[in-house]
């Protein structure tokens, strides 16, 4: 026998095996080198990655999401010609670096990070993100990620450092540089503050139990009377200085004393009733008083706006060095300050018994000093959100720090024009980057601590902020330490003090790191060469980057070229973090977005709906997924997935892809099955369809450029949501009405038209398919394609006329009809394979010239278009129509019930004064007892389901078609053998349709004689 054409397939393909071989195949031919070659000087498409922290030694299944969109459209733009420049980068600064290199060693505190020794530290935190890059790298790989992996971005490079050192040197120029001192939120564990962008980040607010205390402050003038406030945080109650009342509000006395809001406690009886302003100055004693900061202030009663009546007493405890609203209040009145605890949340020596405690320890005893000192008037539990740090998971707290700030207030109206020129998919999320830009305060780039951008910050005792913007304009300014600076980094960097510009003295630096969304949000920058005089070759692998890429500095006219991007992608939190933090740093330095589209997307859960967390168990690591469903199979998931809503990802949905994908496997099969039977061979020249088509292969062509049209609106909107919609609903076309209908053309042999059709339509399809399942796609495409381009994805997007919508909706139409039918018929139970009389069609008028298929297709004799004699049924549809019509449902529902109705046309119905349109109801039409009805979207059939001797006689010769054919493939028979068939007398009377058996089976003979048997004929 002559080699198969085509390769056969197997029954079920074996994903990751094939997508093995596939990544193989690329690697050896260098396919996407090739790809790069083909697109270069073409339309350039820009896209800017996100950096992925280096901080994890596998890729993880939320980050492959991600991953693979980023890799879909630039896919997508790579096949349609695009040049772009495939970049990669790594996120390598900061807290969670850090985090894990101090977890691995053990150490608990700065002062331990110190003892080890700052720079051992920073190679250690330098090797996590050496070996985070190779494994995601090589996580990415196997996705199906293609970008220019061995030139990757790495944030902690010198270069980009400097960049950033620019950026801060500008807008300190504008006087927008400041340092605040304020009680901002503050991790103990990490010992540094975190910033709002930070505490908007998911996972930050976790429900938490506190103590809940109220507790009496006696008034030093009225004897015998206390003002009661109400705490969750006991350990700030030392640092208590005032109490808070609103001035409008009405305040009780309760005759023990007690003075509280009277609206909060409206049961109480009261000797007294007062406006809060006329509480106001009244002196107490406080609480901690014994305490050396507590006995040298005096504790008043102040007026304060914001004192809200919804829950405690009504008066508000107000410790300055505890609190945000109550460090601004301290402002306002002249308060005095007092920190408790310093930068480990630990209490300072001056507060006696709690000295060294931390903020938890402290809660117990001084709950129980309260107790015993009468100031306790209850205790009980409180549960709520409570902000965690989003590294280390440890509660936050107040503290009172001196950071620095960037003032947003005189940028803020160019950042909200020039957010209104972006393109955000979906469309709310720039509504969210709207409200942000709106509300934000200003942006705290300052940390305490060591595996950071180095803020080029040199405060000099004479008052003058030196800020350094480069590298050589610190060597010029150095005093010394020049030759020991390995990298842009603690504890090297602060080995080089510099003269002050304004007085000559030395100045050492501030010993502050920066936020690491100053280092993500450069990137549109530093890696494009703004302002960069000439191009220099691997010169953005400086200081810790050095030998981890080969990334080049490019020059300012490159910078040109790509900036802004055409595209970035990431998640919703990222609104507030990456895509805000490039969108300032770009505004500030060059008045516009760094991105002219964005597509964001929410979250992913477990396919439960949980969130996915180690510890319960539920997560999956990307190499579990790749080994057991494979990469199309996961970037299918990630693909159907609506943006707008969270993506439930797991090994259930990705069973029922693996079956749904069989339907592509299996029209594939079915082609090179027959195709090679018939030997056809069918030549890429002849990809473009001409001449006369039979009218169901004309209909598969003009389908499938529909089918390229649709995706191509999907990819271009960046939804591939929508190019997955028209892939299910194309491939079910394909298989499920142009194959099923054309099977004789291909078991016959020699319908070269069928052929060029079926291999045309599949040819196309892998070519829309590919950026979305690269690797079966090319799998299929080497198996299908001779003399073609080697790779599909190198076969360029199919340029297709505007398809033929006319003959689509025709079509569209019998599919329709034909389901109904199907319907119908399940619902009178009787099975396909008997004949019936009559079917009446109404409505679909589109396809009543195609009466003969549909009558073949539902196997009756005669199709009519009228009018359907039906009982009309309606009723509410209550997940829609309930909320929208509340307590007038019940008599729309009555009204329905009864009949009392009136049809308006198209779906829509008049009851009981509501017009309802066709998603408000269910409709429902009952035949006769003779006749089956179906009815949906404005189609009724009905099916006429009296038999007669002719149609049972039929039906019997199609279930003995049936029997044959089972009995043919199980004695092993090749589908184009011939038999002979011997059937038993009772059988008969079925030789009147002789010929038909015959030709269906591949029977040469029939034989009445004994029981029903098949043979090879010789
Ligand atoms: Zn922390
Ligand atoms: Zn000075």
């Amino acid at each position: 026998m002559a080699e198969p054409v085509f390769q056969p397939l197997p029954t079920v393909p074996d994903h990751p095996s094939l997508e093995e071989e596939v990544l193989a195949t690329w690697e050896r031919e260098r396919t996407f080198e090739a790809l790069r070659e083909q697109n270069r000087g073409g339309p350039r498409f820009s896209f800017v990655d996100g950096p992925v922290t280096a901080n994890r030694f596998s890729l993880g299944v939320h980050t492959a999401w991600g991953r693979t969109l980023k890799d879909v459209f630039q896919r997508y733009k790579g096949l349609r010609g695009f040049d772009q420049r495939y970049q990669n980068g790594f996120d390598c600064q900061g807290l969670w670096i850090e985090v894990g290199v101090e977890r691995s060693l053990g150490l608990n505190s700065k002062r331990e990070i110190e003892e080890f020794g700052l720079e051992e530290f920073a190679r250690r935190c330098r090797d996590v993100v050496v070996r985070s890059s190779e494994a995601l790298t090589r996580g990415s790989i196997r996705l199906g990620q293609w970008m220019d992996w061995g030139r990757d971005y790495f944030t902690f490079s010198d270069t980009n450092i400097e960049y950033i050192w620019k950026f801060l040197k500008i807008v300190h120029g504008r006087g927008w540089l400041y340092m605040g001192h304020r009680a901002t939120e503050w991790c103990p564990r990490c010992g540094t503050s975190l910033s709002q962008h930070e505490l908007s980040q998911s996972g930050v607010y976790q429900e938490r139990s506190d103590p809940s205390l109220f507790v009496r402050f006696p008034l030093l003038d009225f004897e015998g009377q206390s003002v009661v406030v109400w705490t969750t945080t006991p350990w700030t109650l030392p640092a208590n200085v005032a109490a808070a009342v609103h001035p409008d509000e009405e305040y009780g006395r309760r005759d023990n004393g007690e003075w509280v809001a009277t609206k909060l406690f409206p049961e109480d009886t009261f000797v007294e009733r007062l406006a809060g302003r006329d509480l106001v100055g009244r002196r107490y004693r406080g609480p901690f008083d014994d305490l050396p900061p507590g006995s040298r202030v005096e504790h008043r009663v102040i007026p304060w706006e914001d004192v809200t009546m919804d829950q405690g007493t009504g008066i508000v405890h107000i410790a300055p060095g505890a609190g945000g609203e109550d460090f601004e209040l301290s402002r306002v009145h002249d308060l005095p300050v007092l920190t408790p605890v310093d930068e480990a949340g630990r209490f300072y020596d001056d507060y006696g018994w709690l000295h060294g405690s931390t903020t938890t320890e402290a809660a117990d005893q001084i709950v129980g000093r309260l107790g015993e000192t009468g100031f306790l008037v209850e205790a009980g539990l409180y549960t709520h959100a409570y902000p965690h740090c989003w590294r280390c998971d440890t509660p936050l707290i107040f503290r009172l720090s001196d950071d620095w700030f960037i003032s947003v207030e005189e940028i803020r109206p160019k950042l909200l024009d020039e957010n209104a020129k972006v393109d955000w998919v979906p469309e709310y999320m720039g509504k969210r980057m709207d409200d942000w830009l709106r509300n934000m305060g200003d942006w705290n780039i300052s940390r305490r601590r060591y595996y950071g951008l180095p803020l080029p910050l040199y405060p000099c005792a004479c008052g003058h902020l030196n800020v350094i913007g480069s590298k050589t304009e610190l060597a010029d300014r150095a005093l010394e330490g020049m030759e020991q600076l390995e990298e842009l980094r603690r504890p090297w960097i602060d080995r080089v003090p510099i003269r002050c510009e304004e007085c000559g003295e030395r100045v050492e630096r501030i010993a502050e790191v920066g936020d690491v969304w100053l280092d993500a949000g450069i990137v549109p920058f530093a890696t494009l060469g703004w302002e960069n005089p000439t191009w220099i070759e691997e010169g953005y692998a400086t200081g810790a980057a050095r030998g981890l890429t080969k990334a080049d500095l490019p020059d300012h006219a490159y910078w040109e070229k790509w900036f802004p991007a055409d595209w970035v992608s990431e998640m919703r939190e990222q609104i507030r973090l990456w895509f805000y933090s490039q969108f300032f740093m770009s505004v500030a330095l060059v008045g516009r977005s760094p991105y002219r589209r964005v597509l964001g997307y929410e979250k992913m859960l477990d396919e439960h709906g949980r969130e996915m967390h180690a510890s319960w168990g539920n997560t999956i690591p990307a190499e579990d997924a790749f080994a057991q469903m494979g990469a199309d199979v996961m970037r299918w998931q990630y693909c159907a997935q609506p943006p707008e809503r969270n993506l439930l990802f797991g090994f259930g949905p990705a069973e029922s892809i693996k079956r749904e994908l069989l339907t592509l496997w299996n029209s594939v099969k079915f082609f090179v099955e027959y195709a090679n039977i018939d030997s056809f061979r069918p030549s890429w020249e002849a990809l473009n369809l001409e001449g006369d088509l039979a009218p169901l292969d004309r209909w598969l062509v003009e389908r499938t450029h529909a089918f390229v049209r649709d995706a191509e609106a999907g990819y271009e909107s960046y939804l591939s949501v929508d190019v997955m919609r028209a892939y299910q609903a194309y491939v079910d076309d394909l298989s499920n009405w142009y194959i099923r209908r054309s099977r004789p053309r291909f078991w016959a042999g020699g319908d070269a038209a069928a052929f060029q059709t079926l291999w045309y339509a599949l040819v196309q399809m892998l070519r829309v398919m590919a950026p979305i399942l690269p690797f079966v796609t090319d799998h299929l495409w080497r198996n299908l394609v001779l003399d073609g381009p080697s790779s599909v994805h190198l076969a360029g997007w199919p340029d297709v006329p505007e398809p033929d919508r006319t003959l689509l909706d025709e079509v569209a139409d019998v599919r329709r009809v034909v389901t109904l039918a199907h319907q119908a018929r399940a619902t009178s139970g009787m099975k396909l394979r008997q004949p019936l009389r009559r079917l009446v069609v109404e409505g679909a008028s589109a396809a009543q010239g195609h009466a003969a298929e549909i009558a073949d297709e539902v196997n009756v004799k005669e199709i009519e278009f009228g009018v359907v004699e039906a009982e009309l049924r309606v009723k509410p549809n209550l997940p829609v129509l309930g909320p929208r019509l509340g307590k007038e449902l019940r008599a729309v529902q009555q009204a329905l019930q009864a009949g009392e109705f009136e049809e308006l046309g198209d779906g829509r119905f008049r009851v009981a004064g509501h017009e309802l349109e066709p998603d408000d109801v269910l409709v429902e039409r009952l035949g006769s007892g003779v006749s089956a009805v179906a009815s949906a979207d404005g189609v009724t059939v009905a099916l006429d389901t009296m038999l007669d001797d002719e149609l049972v006689l039929e039906g019997r010769v199609r279930d003995l078609i049936r029997q044959v054919n089972t009995l043919r493939k199980e004695s092993g028979f090749h589908v184009t053998d011939r038999i002979v068939l011997t059937l038993p007398e009772s059988d008969e009377p079925l030789l009147r349709w002789e010929d038909r058996i015959k030709s269906e089976v591949l029977a040469v003979e029939i034989r009445v004689d004994g029981d029903l048997a098949v043979e090879r004929a010789t």
